[in-house]
């Protein structure tokens, strides 16, 4: 089962990862190529391939990652503010099939996104 993508081998700890959170729904981990001093990926350990898989069924569970970001936001000290980002699909730029979030922070972000 865990042995389609690399996120997916992460959950199932064959691959190591810097974690920064864990519980029965989800996982979160430092990204290996940061894009800001904080660079946090918060990924559900259900297999969803994109946002765009997502169903009402998962709607608890998007809310949950959210939730998870929050408080990351806190203990990694983003008190100035941070970026959430998902990626979906080839136009959104998403480069592994497993919906993920990025918590972005600790510097100014600029706008619009490239
Ligand atoms: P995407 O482009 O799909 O939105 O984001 C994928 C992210 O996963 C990228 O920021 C990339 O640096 C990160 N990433 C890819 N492989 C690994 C890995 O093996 N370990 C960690 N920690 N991050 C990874």
């Amino acid at each position: 089962m865990f042995a389609d993508n690399i996120f997916l081998k992460i959950i199932d700890k064959t691959i190591p990862a810097k974690l920064a959170h864990e519980d029965d729904l989800c996982l979160a981990f430092h990204d290996i190529k940061p894009q800001a001093p904080v660079h946090v990926l918060i990924i559900p350990k259900k297999v969803i391939r994109t946002h765009d898989a997502a169903t009402a069924a998962d709607q608890a569970l998007l809310g949950h990652l959210h939730l998870v970001a929050v408080k990351l936001a806190k203990e990694l000290g983003l008190a100035k503010g941070y970026r959430l980002v998902i990626n979906c699909d080839e136009h959104g730029g998403q480069t592994v099939p497993h919906l993920h979030m990025h918590l972005l922070g600790g510097r100014d972000m600029a706008w619009p996104p490239g």
